[in-house]
């Protein structure tokens, strides 16, 4: 029976979550539109399937046609990112990090990251994340003049505090890491190297952003954000690390696989494999320098002056409007998108000083510059008249029209 009728709250929940889909703009940038092949995948008889342990050598009867899948997944990922060994078994992004960390480090090790507030991700030593409380963090962040990474500085902190780990990655980080300069740094304290590319992997996979497997001894990622494909983690690595990665993995931090989320990376790798993908991943970044350019030109600020890549940060300080309050006002107009800490932030994580915007999923829907021109505009406007309801109105109806324009890749996802 179908889930209307077995489930009809559930089925209510999923129709209203994908009209939301349908007409709201979606500028977080750490999110996508998975296609329909990625969803059918995701939504099969392959989630029935008990697969502990790995191709060929698993725990259970039966794992004929999953193994296939998940080395169609693994060969796929290595044609895509030419790393010498992949697992494609992490739930998670922060579960494909644990797993570096569990392989390579014991607890109390130093390990050296990006600071939360200046763009770093939970997983990378926060005090509230299983990082923070299992390993000894010491953190980099930005220069304070020019709102990039300082990388004179950060090899002063890496000679001062000798880190086991180094992890390179961000969550809101408008511009380009320079992983040969990481490399270069981490082999110079004698460091591993982590790039956790959960943000970029589309980016890097078209060759537009620098590649850090030359570089990085672990390679991690998400496969849900720039990459489109379903929410999950995957974990890249030299051979020589191979055996301690998969051991950490499973039975490790794991246990079975979720198949039907491996197989449904796979496709998503098939299709970064088309030319298209490369196209897709250009105009998300000509689309976050137009939004970018817009804003600057309306005398907004932006942290380190704008962007290199699929996000952007603007610092809402010069305005006196918190990140909460923007998040919400622009949420009434029908633009989603996140407040976030700006570097040397003064309010709290819950009330904010900017907004990170990103453009993965507009780009998926097909919109171009001159969407973008329309939809920093309503940014604008929306923040210029956060208490005009009327304003406000007007607004939601253009952008309600966009989306109306711009439709999801599905029309229903159930
Ligand atoms: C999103 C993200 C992750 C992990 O995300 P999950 O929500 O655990 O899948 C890890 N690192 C960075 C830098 C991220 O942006």
């Amino acid at each position: 029976m179908p889930l209307k009728t077995i489930d009809p709250e559930i089925y209510e929940v999923m129709r209203h979550e994908t009209e939301r889909q349908r007409t709201k703009l979606n500028l977080i940038a750490s999110e996508n539109y998975a296609s329909r092949a990625v969803l059918a995948a995701q939504g099969s008889v392959m989630t029935n399937k008990y697969a502990e342990g790995y191709p060929g050598k698993r725990y259970y009867g039966g794992c004929e046609f999953v193994d296939m899948a998940e080395n169609l997944a693994i060969e796929r990922a290595k044609k895509l990112f030419k790393a010498e060994h992949i697992n494609v078994q992490p739930h998670s992004g922060s579960q494909a990090n644990m797993a570096v960390y569990f392989a390579m480090l014991k607890y109390g090790d130093t390990i050296m990251s990006m600071d939360l507030s200046h763009g770093g991700h939970l997983s990378h030593g926060s005090h509230v994340n299983f990082s923070g409380k299992l390993f000894n963090i010491v953190p980099y962040g930005v220069s304070r003049e020019t709102k990039t990474i300082d990388y004179d500085e950060l090899s002063e902190i890496a000679r001062k505090n000798k880190p086991k780990l180094i992890v390179s990655g961000a969550s809101a980080y408008p511009r380009e890491l320079d992983f040969k300069r990481f490399g270069e740094i981490a082999d110079e304290v004698g460091a591993l190297l982590l790039a956790d590319i959960a943000h970029i992997a589309g980016l890097v996979v078209a060759g537009i952003h620098s590649d850090p497997v030359p570089y990085a001894d672990f390679v991690t990622t998400t496969t849900h954000k720039t990459l489109r494909g379903p929410r999950g983690g995957m974990i890249m690595c030299r051979s020589e690390y191979a055996k301690e990665i998969d051991k950490n993995v499973f039975p490790g931090i794991q246990g079975g696989p979720l198949m039907h989320v491996i197989a449904a990376k796979a496709v998503a790798f098939k299709e970064a494999m088309n030319k298209d993908f490369n196209d897709y991943q250009k105009q998300i970044v000509k689309n976050a320098k137009k939004i970018a350019s817009e804003l600057l030109s309306r005398g907004y600020e932006l942290v380190s002056g704008g962007t290199d890549n699929h996000l952007m940060l603007v610092d809402l300080m010069p305005l006196d409007i918190t990140g909460k309050d923007a998040e919400a006002k622009l949420g009434e107009a029908g633009i989603i998108l996140n407040k976030n800490t700006i570097p040397f932030e003064t309010r709290s994580p819950f009330i904010t000083s900017g907004i990170r915007i990103g453009t993965p999923a507009v780009t998926t829907r097909g919109m171009k510059e001159k969407e973008m021109a329309i939809i920093a505009q309503a940014i604008d406007e929306t923040l210029r008249n956060m208490n005009d309801a009327e304003k406000l109105k007007d607004v939601k109806k253009n952008i309600l029209e966009l989306c109306r324009q711009f439709p999801i890749p599905y029309d229903e996802a159930y």
